[in-house]
């Protein structure tokens, strides 16, 4: 058998569009550009992202969540820095009338050149900040602009007191945000690796000054066996150290991915120093400063960020999991088995329940134990065409597990369980079917 794995974003985006785990956005109007909805499927993979960095985080005792509001006190991104400074470089061809990011485009670093015609004739950059504007109330006029969060940090940065206060944290401890962010980005693309509205999965940590550069050590492990307990291999991922560091970071690196692009940014893991809290002591005048009782010592903690895409990282799940199995019998037919390998805490569907066929004594209790398992898990249930095809649809979609009540089930009580990456069959009594699967899906 040969396995071949993605080799192109096209591939991905045929099968993500077909099974219903993204679709392009507001298609029956022509689409929107670089917008995207998530399915059936991928809704519910997306949860399933979600739901294991929250976890991750989460029940760590040293870090407590929060869900801030996306609008918030436009102070807040003058403090900040990102009025000011959140920005890329724009180049215009007055050629062909594209517009393009001059600090990350090949043919303009290398030859400036534009990216679309080939032409010279281009703008000089200039600086096009990212942040949506919007205005709040009914009137439209300066004094009632807000804009979308580019970022869900700073969210965190102004409930630190109260975050600290009302969970009684000693520090060291952390503040995890799940939210959207919206940036409009001169070039996104790249399906949903880079979009206008995206979603961040965001850890603040606040240490004491002095220990930031062992945390941020401890967070790289950290973040760094994540992505390996969630089945990414180690050879798809690695470090990058940034080589210019933001105004406010005093160590920033990457964890990459790579993609079918290419190397690429999965998440930054930063050390914010006392930045953001000092600006916004600065602006807001409120003390945003941490007594520590045991040293009798008041200081302004320090930052370490771990900052992840939600969308890119449900893109590199997808990337990570997609094979295809690739074997020609004697008479040299050709036969290839799409699976998506997920991780189960990963899977949208943990197990597919089928009658063997189409037949009345069989589908109602098909269907009861669907019902039944659908209590713990997300359960599909299929009873269309041969339980050869049905197979193949789940593999194609990454369910790990599917069930199959058959005439024998009727007497003895059991059901055939098929196992997606093996695709061996075992019999197990109907009785010990949840443990089994539990077991099954823990120990993946
Ligand atoms: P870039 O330099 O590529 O524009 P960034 O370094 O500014 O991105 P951060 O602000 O560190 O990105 O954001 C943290 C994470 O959020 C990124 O690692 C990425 O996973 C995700 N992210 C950032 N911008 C986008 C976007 N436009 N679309 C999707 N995900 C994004």
């Amino acid at each position: 058998m040969q396995v071949k794995y993605l080799e192109d974003m096209q591939t991905l985006v045929g099968l993500c569009k077909q099974r219903g785990f993204v679709f392009p956005s507001s298609e029956i109007y022509g689409g929107l550009s670089s917008c995207w909805d998530y399915g059936p499927l991928g809704s519910q993979m997306k949860m399933n992202v979600k739901r294991a960095w929250w976890k991750a985080m989460t029940k760590r005792q040293d870090i407590v969540g929060i869900d801030a509001a996306i609008l918030m006190h436009p102070t807040v991104w003058k403090a900040s820095g990102h009025v000011d400074g959140f920005s890329d470089p724009l180049v215009d061809c007055k050629n062909c009338k594209q517009r393009f990011r001059s600090d990350n485009t090949d043919s303009y670093l290398e030859h400036r050149k534009c990216p679309f015609c080939g032409s010279k004739d281009l703008t000089e950059p200039r600086q096009f900040n990212l942040m949506f504007k919007t205005h709040m109330g009914p009137s439209e006029d300066s004094a009632s602009i807000v804009y979308l969060r580019p970022e869900t940090a700073q969210g965190i940065f102004v409930n630190f007191s109260q975050c600290q206060a009302s969970a009684r944290k000693k520090i060291p401890f952390g503040i995890a945000q799940i939210g959207k962010s919206f940036r409009n980005e001169i070039t996104p693309g790249n399906f949903i690796f880079r979009t206008r509205e995206f979603e961040q999965m965001e850890m603040q940590y606040f240490v004491k000054p002095g220990t930031d550069a062992d945390w941020f050590k401890q967070w790289k492990a950290i973040r760094w066996d994540f992505y390996l307990n969630l089945g990414i291999k180690e050879q798809n991922l690695r470090f990058l150290p940034h080589e210019a560091l933001a105004h406010y970071a005093k160590a920033a690196e990457d964890v990459q991915y790579r993609f079918p692009i290419g190397w690429q940014e999965l998440e930054g893991i930063h050390n914010r120093s006392d930045f953001d809290l000092s600006q916004h002591m600065k602006f807001s005048g409120k003390s945003l400063e941490y007594f520590d009782e045991a040293h009798k010592e008041k200081f302004i903690p320090w930052v370490i960020e771990t900052a992840v895409g939600c969308d890119r990282l449900f893109l590199a799940l997808l990337c990570e999991a997609y094979r295809e199995e690739i074997t020609v019998d004697e008479k040299g037919n050709k036969d290839i088995r799409t699976v998506l390998g997920f991780h189960p805490e990963i899977a949208p569907v943990k197990a597919a329940v089928f009658p063997l066929l189409k037949k009345p004594e069989l589908i109602e209790p098909a269907l009861r134990l669907r019902e039944e398992l659908a209590e713990t898990w997300e359960i599909h249930y299929d009873e269309a065409q041969s339980i050869g095809k049905r197979y193949r649809r789940q593999d194609e979609i990454g369910t790990p597990y599917c069930v199959t009540f058959d005439f024998d089930s009727i007497n003895d009580q059991a059901v055939t369980v098929r196992h997606r990456d093996t695709m061996k069959q075992e019999r197990v009594a109907l009785s010990a079917l949840h443990g089994y699967l539990q077991k099954g899906l823990k120990n993946f």
